[in-house]
Order: structure tokens, then C-alpha cells, then sequence
């Protein structure tokens, strides 16, 4: 039987060292949250958040409506309920071409 002397390095333990050797060049790569959710309980809900407030509202309804408001030359200031082109002023009596400005 040759072998087996003290002197000789086991092959197990040199597969182990190589082993280790490829494992510090390649480690895997370790994802740490699929091993918590594999084994840690998932964390119970058992209040709402911090500076979350849910309020109960009643609902309600609104009518709105676009008020045109006209100034004349004149200085006199009126408001029409429907887009309108022409107007009568109530202070001077002339008849206004109404040029509405955007904005
Ligand atoms: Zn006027």
C-alpha cells in the first residue's frame, strides 16, 4: 500500500481548498431579500402610517359659470353672462365692440 503517509496532503483537503479558492474569486451572488422573505415571517400591518390622515367627506355639488366681465372706454365695468360682442354701456349709452382679451 503506498500513500496514506502523514506527509501526504489528503485529497479531500485539497478539493476543500480549491473549492474555497473558486468560491473567493466567484462568489455567488446573494440576494438578502429572497432569503428573508424565504425564511422571516412577512411583518404584520398593525396601524396606518405616520402623517397619513383619511378624512370622510360629504360629497357635495357646485354649478359654475363663466362670468364676462366689460369695461367700457367710458371707464364703467359690467359683467355678461354669455359671450357677447357688442354691448351697451349703461354710462355712456354707446354701443361697445367688445374685445376680449386672453388671460
Ligand atoms: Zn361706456
Amino acid at each position: 500500500m503506498t500513500g496514506n503517509s502523514p506527509n501526504d496532503e489528503p485529497e479531500d483537503l485539497i478539493s476543500v481548498a480549491k473549492l474555497m479558492k473558486i468560491l473567493e474569486e466567484e462568489p455567488e451572488p446573494v440576494d438578502d431579500e429572497d432569503a428573508t422573505l424565504g425564511t422571516a415571517p412577512l411583518p404584520t400591518i398593525t396601524r396606518m402610517p405616520e402623517g397619513i390622515e383619511v378624512q370622510e367627506r360629504r360629497l357635495g355639488h357646485a354649478v359654475g359659470q363663466w362670468v364676462l366681465q366689460v369695461r367700457c372706454d367710458c371707464g364703467r365695468r359690467w359683467f355678461e353672462l354669455h359671450p357677447v360682442r357688442t354691448a351697451d354701456c349703461p354710462r355712456c349709452g354707446a354701443l361697445v365692440l367688445v374685445d376680449i382679451e386672453p388671460g
